[in-house]
């Protein structure tokens, strides 16, 4: 069956959570944070914005989470817009084959990373778009357009959450400072870090989120406040990496089962858009060994079979 009829989809969306249920808090709880290692892992929401705007939810789709890395789509919207393909020069559109805080193939690739979604690249991308701000500014930059996007001014910043993820951000700063000798950032470490752990901090529901990625499924458009956010070959280019890195290296398999562009976060929030049809995030905050989120990828896995939603089928 193929549908869009929205009652046909608050029924499915209704089977996918009640089938679900008995396994809820399945997966692992991203914990190195207190803020992330204390949520709820039984925690199960979804959210689908129609192209028309009409909006179907089920479970905790109004409970704000951590949205983390799903935070690099809307700062390669911003990249994109400032700097155009020239972003191409600075981070690649490869899949990596690897983790999303790996280190090793820098080394080998001059400190390129292969894509703005990995670490590495998304935080290439913070700097790029920190060029002529100070972090502060840089923040409130990507906090308003992701405001605007979901046209709700009730997102916020968790301050705990960034102050945690600079306490802890090991990894990240090796990352860049890696990338700093190779001199392929511009700005000095504690900025650039300042702008990733920020938007990385971001607290957004699945509803918000799916409105915020509704440009992405209506050509580049939100049909909802009628702003144009980017063309339409761009969002068509944002999907294509989305599909081929957002997940990591479960992108192969999150496009095999699920067939839709889609970028998690270690919070165990998903985006995921069906092109012409709607934008859709989960979040279900038990991660699988790549560390997205376990219950989420099997909605949505649940929801493309049930729809007929596909980016490979007409
Ligand atoms: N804040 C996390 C990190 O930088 C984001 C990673 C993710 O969501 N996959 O490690």
């Amino acid at each position: 069956m193929r549908t869009d009829r929205p009652a046909d989809l608050q029924a499915i969306i209704d089977e996918i959570h009640a089938t679900l249920k008995s396994r809820f808090g399945e997966g692992k709880v991203a914990d190195y944070i207190p803020q992330l290692a204390r949520v709820d892992p039984k925690h199960f929401g979804m959210a689908v914005v129609m192209a028309d705007g009409r909006v179907l939810r089920c479970g905790d789709a109004d409970v704000a989470f951590s949205i983390q890395s799903i935070s690099k789509v809307f700062t390669l919207t911003i990249a994109l817009g400032k700097y155009g393909e020239n972003v191409w020069k600075r981070v690649g559109r490869e899949p990596s084959g690897s983790a999303f805080n790996s280190i090793v193939q820098l080394e080998h690739e001059g400190g390129i990373p292969r894509n703005p979604f990995i670490n590495a690249g998304a935080i290439t991308i913070s700097d790029l778009i920190l060029s002529g701000h100070t972090p502060k500014e840089e923040i409130g930059e990507i906090l308003r357009f992701v405001r605007h996007l979901a046209n709700d001014d009730d997102i916020h910043v968790d301050r705990d959450v960034a102050r945690s993820e600079a306490a802890t951000g090991n990894r990240n700063l090796a990352l860049a400072h890696f990338m700093r000798s190779f001199g392929r950032l511009d700005h000095p470490v504690d900025y650039v870090l300042g702008v990733y752990f920020h938007q990385c901090a971001i607290a957004m529901s699945c509803a918000q989120l799916a409105h915020a990625g509704l440009y992405l499924a209506c050509n580049g458009r939100n049909p909802l406040s009628g702003h144009t956010v980017v063309s339409e070959q761009r969002a068509r280019r944002i999907n294509a990496v989305m599909l081929t890195c957002g997940h990591y290296d479960g992108s192969g398999d999150f496009a095999y089962r699920v067939g839709l562009p889609g970028k998690s976060g270690v919070g165990g929030g998903i985006l995921a858009i069906a092109p012409g049809r709607a934008s859709i995030a989960v979040w279900s905050p038990g991660l699988n060994s790549n560390g997205n989120s376990a219950l989420g990828s099997l909605a949505l896995e649940m929801l493309a079979q049930r729809t007929g939603w596909s980016v490979f089928s007409g």
